[in-house]
């Protein structure tokens, strides 16, 4: 439990760790604004906060301060018969963004053992802090091939991506060979853009998530980092993007013996290939329906 001052009135309480100031979670966040006020700004007791109203009272800086719920789990040989014997992570979901079309449905990390695990990390069962994390990835053997993030997305709450955490991520990975793939907006986000873009220079692989092929055209005229997409079920094993650039399918969709520890495509940040994947799993009908929008 850490404590939140309150200026205006000179308190001081216990805020609950772990949970975001968001409004869903506020003690009063469905009777409105005003009433929420009253109820959190004068509750000794106050275990969760409308973010506005928490702004309010504490500022923008201590509500920033406070959003930093972001848990990490590694499993240091993935059992996931996908990525193959490789470092894998998994983050809390409040660093999912609202931009991916999956959030709603359709997400694969959404079913299956992969959601009981996910659900525990979002719930502070498992998993530790980015601290935490970069001591375990500057642990890894020098060349380590290791995945950021079968479930979740890059620090930072939503949408937005938290350069600062994402820079401790990135220098703990000096000399090894971390990817990962983000849906976080670049093309209307330039903060967001220029977090990746810098990223994919200093050597952690970050492939921007297009939702369809016109999608991934866009991103790659950001020149951010490599590119890759969700595509139709039925999409050949090499295809084109309506401008023209070439994609591939993941070889671990077209092989069974194929995994990202043998292919590493995913991991090559100079990459002008576009690496597609199927729709597929329990929520095939979704991702198929955004693939083809
Ligand atoms: S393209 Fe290769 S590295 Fe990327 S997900 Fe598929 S198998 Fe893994």
């Amino acid at each position: 439990m850490s404590r939140a001052n309150l200026p205006a009135l000179g308190l001081t309480i216990p805020i609950r760790q772990g949970l975001p100031i968001s409004g869903n979670v506020c003690l009063s966040a469905r009777q409105g604004l005003p009433l929420c006020l009253v109820l959190c700004g004068f509750s000794l007791v106050a275990m969760t906060w409308h973010r506005s109203c928490y702004v309010m009272w504490c500022g923008n800086q201590a509500a920033n301060s406070l959003e930093k719920p972001m848990t990490t789990h590694l499993s240091p040989i993935s059992s996931n018969v996908k990525t193959g014997p490789i470092p894998v992570t998994t983050s809390s979901a409040e660093t999912c963004p609202d931009a991916c079309p999956l959030k709603v449905g359709g997400c694969y990390a959404k079913s299956g053992p992969l959601a009981m695990h996910w659900n525990k990390v979002s719930n502070n069962e498992r998993g530790a802090s980015l601290e935490i994390l970069a001591k375990q990835i500057r642990a890894f053997p020098r060349g380590q091939v290791w995945r950021h993030n079968q479930a979740g997305d890059l620090p930072g709450i939503g949408d937005d991506i938290n350069a600062d955490e994402l820079q401790t991520i990135v220098n703990a990975n000096k000399g090894r060979r971390g990817f990962t793939y983000t849906h976080k907006p670049c093309e209307t986000n330039e903060q967001n853009r220029e977090a990746v873009k810098a990223a994919n220079a200093d050597g952690f692989t970050i492939n921007l998530s297009a939702n369809n092929l016109a999608h991934a055209d866009r991103l790659a005229s950001l020149q951010a980092g490599p590119v890759v997409s969700m595509v139709p079920s039925g999409t050949a094993n090499t295809f084109y993007t309506p401008q023209g650039r070439k994609g591939i399918v993941c070889p671990a969709q077209q092989r069974d013996d194929i995994t990202c520890a043998d292919c590493q495509l995913c991991q090559r940040s100079n990459r002008s290939v576009i690496i597609g994947f199927r729709a597929h799993g329990t929520s095939k009908r979704k991702a198929e329906a955004i693939a083809t929008a």
